[in-house]
């Protein structure tokens, strides 16, 4: 059977996140044939609807209101349920993001529904549809299968590839007009930690440091050698416990979980905490000076050796290739 499904679309700074368009195929398998609706949610977010379209949603629906400027998680149940209530969905596709982890089991919970989080892979489409999420701080995978009931699902980002983007495509762009009320929290304002260059979630490489990095200093040559590919700098809790970079940089079970094509970890022991978060990369690439390190058992090339010797090399070759 067909099934009508919502998705909900996130933003940053006024532009789409890729995890966006990534749900919207996802959406698509779950529909198998049916309508794929986004939902855009914020404050002059509807310029953008058309982008959602371009990336296969059938129509979208957008919720605008000074409150949602910026994310609450009052005040974005309140208008997602809103479009709940006006579209009566059969299935609903979040992005298994900071938002999406904090907002889907508000909403499941007003549903009454169950929730598979974390999903990196949809084999077969509509009822057939079945969830593969990882397991044991990924160490294994299960198979998920809704048997009734509301499909409601969050998918992790980098796994499940867009669509291709087609600006022929036309859709229907509506307004649900809806009164946000009892906020526990307004957020006045919003300050920003200075990142740099690429959004460590979503990069497709990932340059990590840990403990054997050894200073703040030490994770310079990272950072060049992460803008040189066009990725990420990422760290060991190792790393930023002994506050040599920031804990947003932190990668693992207790920190982000990243699947990019690259992930070059330096003076990362590979403890089973920090495998949790990035063991799913598509290729791996460890430097560690102790041959016996945990992290060559899941890197597919390993470099023994000091990486404030063979980090310098890595960035000479890639410059020189570059040339
Ligand atoms: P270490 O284990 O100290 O390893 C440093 C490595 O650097 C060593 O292998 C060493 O050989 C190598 N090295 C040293 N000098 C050099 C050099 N010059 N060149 C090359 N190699 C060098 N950890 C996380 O990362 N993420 C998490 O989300 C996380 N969550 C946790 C949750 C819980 C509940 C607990 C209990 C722990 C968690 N941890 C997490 C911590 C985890 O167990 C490890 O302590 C941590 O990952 C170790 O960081 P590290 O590999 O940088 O440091």
């Amino acid at each position: 059977m067909t099934k009508k499904v919502l998705v909900l679309a996130e933003t940053r700074e006024g532009s789409l996140r890729n995890v966006s368009f990534e749900a919207i195929a996802a959406g698509k398998k779950i529909a198998d044939g049916g309508e794929v609706v986004g939902v855009l949610i914020g404050e002059g977010v509807a310029g953008i609807a058309n982008e959602l379209i371009a990336y296969g949603a059938d129509r979208v629906v957008t919720v605008e209101h000074p409150h949602l400027k910026t994310y609450t998680s009052d005040g974005f149940s309140q208008a997602f349920m809103a479009v709940v209530d006006q579209e009566s969905p059969e299935a609903i596709v979040f992005g298994h993001t900071s938002l999406g982890k904090d907002l889907s089991p508000k909403i499941a919970s007003k549903l009454q529904s169950g929730l598979i989080s974390d999903v990196t892979e949809i084999e077969g489409a509509g009822d057939d549809a079945v969830f593969i999420r990882p397991i044991y701080s990924g160490k294994a995978f299960e198979k998920v299968k809704i048997k009734d009931g509301i499909v409601f699902v969050t998918i992790r980002p980098n796994n499940i590839a867009p669509l291709e983007k087609d600006g022929g495509r036309s859709g229907d762009v509506a307004a649900v007009s809806v009164d946000i009320t009892n906020l526990r929290t307004i957020i006045k304002e919003v300050v920003r930690k200075s990142t740099e260059g690429v959004d460590l979630s979503e990069a497709k490489v990932v340059v990590a440091g840990g403990r054997g990095v050894k200073s703040e200093e030490g994770f310079e040559p990272l950072k060049e050698l992460a803008n040189l590919l066009g990725g990420a700098v990422g760290a060991s809790r190792g790393a930023c416990d002994a506050e040599y970079c920031d804990y947003s940089l932190q990668i693992g079970q207790t920190g982000k979980v990243v699947t990019p094509d690259l992930y070059i970890a330096a003076g990362i022991s590979g403890a089973i905490q920090h495998l949790a978060g990035m063991s799913n990369s598509k290729v791996i690439v460890a430097i560690n000076k102790d041959p016996e390190a945990n992290i060559f058992k899941v890197a597919d090339y390993g470099i023994v050796g000091d990486l404030f010797e063979v980090v310098p090399m890595l960035i000479e070759e890639f410059k020189a290739l570059k040339v």
